[in-house]
């Protein structure tokens, strides 16, 4: 069985003044379905608390304290939707919150990665966030494209699927040019688009494309694929994973 990194966007998990609940129930079916077919082992990286948090309380997130108010408000929030609806699956689900260092000693990450096989050994489908409470600028990831490249890395997964408000990687701005084409197969990364500005879409993300090109990069070293592509119509992660026909989304991949 494979193991794989579903990660999953704040533009994806937010709606207007609400939470997308549809999108976020798809997203668990989706899990639910490669779990029960036996074909995945699935750890989900989730963003969204900050999302989350915003709707019960009105603060400024620009302001990093705030932002850390709202996701510890917004991450219960989170979790109580996610096991809802993995109920009716009968799937138990478990909160981890992690921050940079836990992967930068060998003494927590080891600890961290024994955590991880008991849960998968029991079924229990691992949720991950930043912990953005006590994440300070040394602890931080900053955002959680980077945080589920590196939880690919130390969980030993096949795979990182990226599900985001960008369905693909594009040869242009999309946003900008129409006639923007999607790349379907990416195996190296220039060094000048990684250094880019971020410029996330939605006012909830951290990230944006430069973000999941260093999660690319990062896991292109390592030789783990990532697949990109859209968390608001799952019909090409479905086709791609079940399937295994690759429609549309960007693979990013290391050739040879
Ligand atoms: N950890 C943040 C949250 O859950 C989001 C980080 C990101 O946007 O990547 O709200």
């Amino acid at each position: 069985m494979k193991r794989i990194v579903i990660k999953v966007g704040s533009a994806v998990l937010r709606e207007g003044s609400a939470l997308a609940l549809q999108r976020l129930n798809n997203l668990v079916d989706l899990i639910s379905k490669l779990k029960n077919e036996k074909k995945y082992e699935v750890i989900l990286v989730s963003s969204g608390a900050v999302a989350a948090g915003n709707i019960t309380l009105n603060l400024d997130k620009t302001n990093i304290l705030n932002r850390q108010v709202l996701s510890s408000i917004g991450q219960p929030l989170l979790m109580k939707h996610y096991k809802k609806r993995f109920s009716q699956y009968n799937i138990k689900c478990a909160q981890m919150l992690l921050v940079a260092e836990d992967f930068d000693s060998r003494k927590r990450s080891k600890n961290v990665q024994e955590v991880m096989e008991i849960l998968l050994k029991n079924n229990i489908i691992p949720i991950i966030n930043e912990n953005d409470v006590i994440a300070n600028e040394e602890l931080l990831f900053g955002d959680n494209d980077q945080l589920a490249a590196h939880c690919a890395y130390f969980f030993k997964a096949d795979m990182l699927v990226i599900l985001s408000d960008i369905d693909a990687l594009y040869d242009e701005n999309p946003n900008i040019n129409t006639n923007a084409n999607i790349l379907k197969n990416v195996n190296f990364i220039k060094e000048e688009d990684l250094q880019m500005k971020h410029s996330a879409n939605s006012e909830f993300a951290t990230g944006g494309i430069v973000t999941k090109l260093k999660a690319a990069h990062f896991l292109m070293q390592k030789n783990i694929p990532m697949y990109l592509s859209s968390g608001f119509n799952l019909e090409n992660v479905y086709d791609y994973l079940l399937e295994d026909k690759h429609n549309s989304g960007t693979l990013f991949q290391k050739q040879g």
